[in-house]
């Protein structure tokens, strides 16, 4: 193993709570070889600038964007950030700066939160029913100052996906854009029946991250948008690079991520995905069973993310047991089943807490 300062790695033998992962083997190979490249200069860097052209069509391809424009950016965070001050530059176009909001339900990755801090817009969070935005809520808290709607495809606590087809209605009511964050849940939702993207409703930009199910390397983040004029309320000039200007929020980005998000999707789209889907699904459901069977109540899983409601005592004495585990806002202790997450280490995990209930 590699060492840094005498450290290693953990190993993701026992990591349950985490959205992150083992990369691909391929991935991996490919973000080390592109290391040293910044897809934010690509008119020194073509090479990279090619790369992350591919990229983007095959997060076209896997959330239904016929000609895809976007970026890689670093994270979920960061493409949130970009909607939201997308949405904010193009509502003072026609609205005047003042006051302007967003909207999106209680289950929003905090993400949002940072985004609505930096560019000083007003953040509606409403209620959510069984974890999905309640319709006549998110009805109820628009208005004409509201520039974004968004919707959640996978919640970061629960896996639910949010109505996005009624929410882009919405949004549209008031002259509002939609924006779709599916940065867990969107390597996944391809196999399921759900509604959630671009092809399904009238979304004009999404988040959907590589460096999660994807099995790329961090960092890769991917921020899509159905028209080009998105991206250019993004776009500032920039006087000393030889490309005319940069509509990501950071300069120099890393070129592993890049490449890395194509050599991921070359490997995996869509058999390899649909297999991690399949498994992690089934895996999901055998754990809330098992944890159901054992009196723990638990939230039914939709995407696979198992929520059980177990002792604060047990909780501490599984994170004893080296369990790298967390918990919902609720308390209840939160499996996510990545790649990574195999049925085996399921069950040393049941083991465990059947040593300590
Ligand atoms: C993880 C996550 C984010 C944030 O993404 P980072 O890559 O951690 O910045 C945003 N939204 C959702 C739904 C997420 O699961």
């Amino acid at each position: 193993m590699q060492r840094a300062g005498g450290r290693t790695p953990q190993s993701f033998d026992r990591v349950l709570s985490s959205m992150c992962t083992e990369p691909h083997p391929a991935a991996r190979r490919a973000a080390e070889r592109f290391l040293a490249t910044n897809p934010g200069d690509p008119a020194s860097y073509p090479a990279v600038a090619d790369l992350e052209a591919e990229a983007i069509g095959y997060l076209g391809e896997i959330t239904g964007l016929d000609d895809p424009t976007g970026y890689v950016a670093s994270g979920g965070t960061e493409a949130n950030i970009q909607a939201v001050r997308a949405a904010r530059n193009l509502a003072e176009g026609s609205a005047g700066s003042d006051g302007v909001n967003v909207v999106a339900s209680e289950s929003a990755h905090f993400s949002l939160r940072k985004a609505a801090g930096l560019l000083d817009v007003e953040l509606r969070l409403v209620p959510t029913e069984d974890g999905r935005a309640d319709l006549a809520a998110v009805e109820a808290a628009v208005d004409e100052r509201t520039a974004l709607v968004v919707g959640i495809a996978g919640t970061t606590e629960y896996g639910r996906v949010d109505p996005i087809p009624e929410l882009a209605g919405i949004a549209r009511s008031v002259g509002a854009r939609t924006h779709v964050d599916a940065a867990w849940g969107g390597f996944l939702l391809p196999f399921t029946d759900h509604d959630w993207d671009f092809s399904d409703a009238d979304i004009d930009s999404m988040t959907i991250d590589p460096h999660k199910v994807g099995r790329a390397a961090i960092p890769a983040g991917g921020f899509l948008v159905r028209d080009r004029e998105t991206l250019d309320a993004l776009a500032v000039e920039t006087p000393y690079l030889e490309s005319a200007s940069q509509a990501s929020l950071t300069g120099t980005r890393s070129g592993a991520g890049v490449a890395s998000t194509v050599a991921a999707c070359e490997a995996l789209w869509p058999d390899g995905y649909r297999e991690t889907y399949e498994r992690a699904r089934a895996d999901a459901e055998w754990l809330a069973g098992e944890l159901s069977r054992r009196g723990f109540p638990v939230v039914d899983p939709e995407l696979p993310v198992v929520a059980a409601d177990i002792s604060e005592e047990l909780f501490e004495a599984l994170r004893g047991a080296g369990w790298r585990i967390s918990r919902t806002g609720r308390g209840e202790l939160r499996v996510v089943c990545m790649p990574h997450v195999t049925r085996a280490i399921l069950e040393r995990f049941l083991v465990d807490l059947d040593r300590y209930r």
